[in-house]
């Protein structure tokens, strides 16, 4: 396959094109507000079994239905609680995704044959229109090879997918930078599944406590946390928020020991060096932001490791330090309170 590269601000018909290619079975990556998704015909059984295998994503790892219209959800529902009403009419569009129990209309390879589905309406124009043009919902993992650091520009994209996708469609960085908050809205209190770019804190300040798993059943529920993810090529190793002096016993031991070694730092500072890369990040914003871009660039520049500062801002610290310990090679679920 040649993969177009279409820039949506310099060509009309960028979106129609797509959309075309989306009808009749081909991939379309596109950006949303949290990283780039690879979109594919959510009801074409064929056209979501080349996109995992584009990916190379595990087939039993379950993707998001991206939809523009809350009745599509209610299409595709066996059941709307009225929770999951409140949660779409407070965050949709936006970056949570609700997992709903299914009426049997969407082929099992989308939810891996599970009794739920996971539905969400992106915020983003490109996205929305292009889902609008298609004409039914799309399925929209992250546009990069799996396990790999989710992209958040159409070069991660190209550099992942070229010649394996129809069409990128390029609107420029993604403003969020993490992928969205997974809620499991079937049970009551509902259950966070996966931590992302929607703060638990800012749920709860709208609809009162909410669970964050630990809970193996859910653990099956969510596959996809299973896997290593979010991963550099380089190792990843965390350091305590302001540890100015380990920061510089652990550059100056690895630097001995022959490694290249990228930092990601936002309230320490650190000179460059020969074989010392140094990003600065300038407050949570940036950070969930640019953070898989960081780590993209130190791939790129060969770090054999990353040393990365924690950071315990209240709201979307725990989605950070949920990536940095997968990236870190952490396994199991989400825990805010470990740091
Ligand atoms: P992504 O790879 O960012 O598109 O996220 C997809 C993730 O959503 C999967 O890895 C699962 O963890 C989760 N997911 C998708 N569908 C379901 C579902 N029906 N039930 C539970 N989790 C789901
Ligand atoms: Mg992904």
């Amino acid at each position: 396959v040649t993969t177009r590269l279409l820039r949506v601000d310099e060509s009309p018909s960028a979106i129609t094109d797509a959309a075309q290619v989306l009808r009749s079975g081909g991939l379309v990556a596109f950006p949303t507000e949290t990283v780039y998704g690879l979109g594919a015909d959510a009801f074409n059984e064929r056209a979501v079994g080349s996109l995992f295998e584009a990916k190379g994503r595990p087939m039993d790892n379950p993707l998001i239905v991206h939809i523009a219209d809350f009745f599509q959800a209610v299409e595709l529902a066996a059941d709307v609680p009225p929770l999951a009403r409140e949660l779409a009419a407070y965050f949709w569009p936006g970056p949570l995704t609700l997992v709903l129990s299914h009426n049997g209309k969407i082929p099992p390879v989308v939810t891996a044959g599970l009794p739920t589905v996971a539905v969400r309406m992106p915020d983003h124009k490109v996205a929305l229109d292009l889902i609008r043009e298609c004409g039914g919902g799309i399925v929209g993992p992250s546009a990069n090879t799996s396990g790999k650091p989710s992209p958040t520009r159409a070069e991660h994209v190209l550099d992942d997918l070229n010649g394996k996708i129809d069409i990128i469609l390029d609107a420029g960085p993604t403003k969020k930078g993490i992928e969205s908050t997974i809620v499991d809205v079937t049970v009551d209190p509902p259950v966070i599944l996966r931590l992302g770019s929607l703060p638990q804190s800012v749920i709860e300040d709208h609809i009162g406590k909410i669970l964050l798993t630990e809970d193996d059943s859910f653990l099956r529920r969510a596959p996809g946390t299973r896997y290593r993810h979010y991963s550099p090529r380089a190792e990843v190793v965390l350091l305590n928020e302001a540890d100015a002096a380990t920061l510089e016993t652990l550059i100056e031991s690895e630097l001995a020991a022959g490694k290249r070694v990228g930092c990601l730092l936002h309230s320490l500072e650190h000179a460059e060096g020969k074989n010392l890369r140094v990003i600065r990040l300038n407050g949570i914003e940036a950070i969930s932001r640019m953070l898989y871009d960081a780590f993209r660039r130190l791939d790129e520049w060969q770090s054999n490791i990353i040393i990365v500062e924690s950071t315990d801002d209240p709201e979307l610290g725990p989605t950070v330090m949920d990536r940095l310990r997968r990236a870190a090679g952490y396994s199991g679920v989400p825990s805010p309170t470990a740091k």
